[in-house]
């Protein structure tokens, strides 16, 4: 067997190779497959030559020869279906015009196979010659009709090629034909074109161009990995996302790593997976959690598993890692899907997010604090606005507030009342024999006495110096007598301790009251002021009555 032949053989290994090489790639798109059909008619040629030259002569040879012819004469629309799927025109080929458009090809195929009266290969039995007839040149003709139209198209679109990745594949595609174009025209000028070749003396160029267009495709393919977008994005996005992911097959082996994870651990494809590794190399605090976490995943093999770890890098950084089981169709646990999320910046912020809602929590209540101490003065400081500091009952301000609303009301209603106005008879003695502060003791003291005998709705007030006011509502004449005369009583019987030697003090006091006792007669008054400043003066005037006849005693007015 001569050299030629094995070179035959070996680009038939070579496509075959290529053509596993193709389905090794994993999953395949339209224009993989595309390409595989282009690539098996490649593998036509080459193989029936070299099966041909096997043969030790006569007709059987010939049919072989004619089967490669038959894959020649498919070349041509193989390579225009490709182009049109690589340059995205794929619509155009729609079955019924993808017929039309393989039509020359199949009557080329056709005349090969049937080869009619001997027009394609006449064989001179006689002679053993073998000659090509016209149906010969259809053959080659539609061959450069297909690849002149397939160049036209591939030249067009890598003018027009948006994308710089389209326009490589483009030109690559282009390449290739060129390529195949030219050892084709160098096959046929050198093993001559009117014969098979099998007398002897033929050289497989064009056998050669093909597994040299099949093996710079490839190649062109493999590398730039254009076919397959798919692919490419979900490779891009596993290694650009800031989770790590690592992929197990069901022998624990490691299928992928992305290139976060790779970074973090050394963990490398095709290793079997080691938890006592990863531990280490990614200095995870808990190493016993992880590695109980490792071991349930494959004891269980069916089950989700989540684990938070603490990991010390360059500062402290939590990962919540995560199992889930690969399963197939059948739903059978094939492998195992495990990432690792970075979650510090969560973990941070919600303890940033606690702690501000601690301190707002504290500041609430300090506020509500402040709140409260706020009311207690703001009542303290009302308490002080209507009270008189020194006796505690209440001051002249307030009672003359009240008085403007009772007074209004009574009148308004009809019903009685009464002011009484008393005065400490000679109190000036007792500054001047006790001093000061024994008088101020005596004005408490007197005040606590006359609070003893007063109803809960009577009001007490200091009217100035020692001059205190009585408010008497729903009081006639002789009930305001009455009460008059209980606080009249009740003072002078109050002995007060104001020394301490056991000194005691009692004073008397001299009392003026005046009474509406029928409002409704007295009528409405026009101005509730100075009806109170009246009132105010004739109770002054009985009081200085009672101090003009004697002290110690009570006047009755009534105004009405
Ligand atoms: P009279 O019977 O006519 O009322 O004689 P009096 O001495 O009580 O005379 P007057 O009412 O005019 O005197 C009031 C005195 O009360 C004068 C003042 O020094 C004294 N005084 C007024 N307010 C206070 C006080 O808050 N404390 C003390 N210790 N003395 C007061
Ligand atoms: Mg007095
Ligand atoms: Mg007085």
């Amino acid at each position: 067997m001569a050299w030629e032949m094995w070179l035959e053989f070996a680009v038939v290994a070579v496509l075959l190779g290529l053509f596993f090489y193709m389905f090794a790639f994993g999953s395949l798109t339209r224009l993989h497959r595309v390409y595989i059909i282009l690539h098996i008619i490649f593998l036509i040629w080459p193989m029936f030559q070299f099966i041909a030259r096997t043969m030790p002569g006569g007709r059987f040879q010939l049919y072989y020869i004619s089967a490669a012819y038959t894959g020649l004469s498919l070349l041509g629309i193989g390579w225009l279906v490709f182009t049109i799927f690589l340059t995205g025109q794929s619509y155009v080929v729609r079955r019924r015009r993808l017929l039309v458009l393989a039509l020359p090809a199949l009557l080329s195929a056709a005349a090969v196979v049937f080869n009619p009266g001997g027009r394609f290969l006449k064989i001179t039995e006689s002679s053993g010659r073998h000659e090509f007839g016209p149906l010969y040149w259809t053959v080659i003709a539609q061959l450069i009709l297909y690849l002149s139209v397939s160049l036209a198209i591939l030249v067009y679109t890598v003018r027009k090629a948006g994308t710089r990745p389209h326009r490589k594949i483009t030109v690559t595609a282009m390449n290739g034909l060129m390529g195949v174009a030219a050892f084709g025209i160098a096959d046929r000028f050198v093993n001559g074109s009117g014969s098979t070749g099998l007398d002897g003396g033929y050289i497989p160029l064009l056998s050669a161009g093909l597994a040299a267009a099949a093996l710079y495709m490839v190649h062109a393919i493999a590398r730039q990995r254009a076919f397959d977008l798919i692919q490419i994005a979900q490779r891009d996005v596993m290694n650009t996302i800031p989770t790590g992911i690592l992929v197990l097959d069901e022998h624990n082996v490691i299928v992928e790593a992305n290139r976060m994870l790779r970074k973090l651990s050394h963990l490398r494809i095709g290793d079997k997976f080691n938890p006592d590794e990863l531990a280490e190399r990614m200095q995870i605090a808990d190493k016993e959690a992880i590695l109980a976490f490792f071991k349930a995943q494959q004891e269980r093999k069916q089950d989700r598993f989540e684990l938070e770890i603490a990991v010390y890098a360059d500062s402290p950084r939590y990962i919540v890692v995560q199992s889930v089981p690969i399963r197939n169709q059948r739903r059978t646990p094939i492998g195992r899907l495990v990432s690792f999320q970075d979650v510090t910046e969560l973990r941070l912020l919600i303890e940033e997010t606690n702690a501000q809602n601690e301190l707002l929590h504290e500041r609430n209540i300090e506020l509500m604090e402040i709140q409260e101490e706020l009311s207690r003065a703001n009542k303290k400081l009302e308490h002080m606005a209507v009270t008189d500091g020194l006796t505690g009952c209440f001051n002249r301000r307030y009672l003359l507030r009240q008085l403007e609303r009772e007074v209004t009301v009574s009148m308004e209603y009809g019903t009685p009342f009464s002011i009484i106005m008393f005065d400490i008879d000679l109190f000036k003695a007792i500054n001047d024999n006790h001093g000061h502060l024994v008088g101020d003791t005596v004005l408490k003291g007197t005040v606590e006495a006359v609070r003893e005998v007063l109803r809960a709705g009577d009001i007490l007030a200091r009217f100035g110096g020692e001059e205190f006011t009585v408010y008497l509502p729903h009081t006639t004449r002789e009930q305001a007598a009455l009460v008059a005369e209980r606080i009249k009583e009740a003072v002078q019987h109050n002995e007060m301790n104001v020394g301490d030697a056991g000194l005691t003090v009692s004073v008397t006091i001299s009392i003026g009251i005046v009474s509406i006792d029928d409002a409704a007669q007295a009528g409405k008054p026009e101005d509730v002021k100075k009806f109170i400043d009246k009132l105010f003066e004739e109770a002054d005037a009985a009081l200085y009555e009672a101090k003009y006849n004697g002290r110690n005693r009570i006047v009755n007015r009534k105004l009405a």
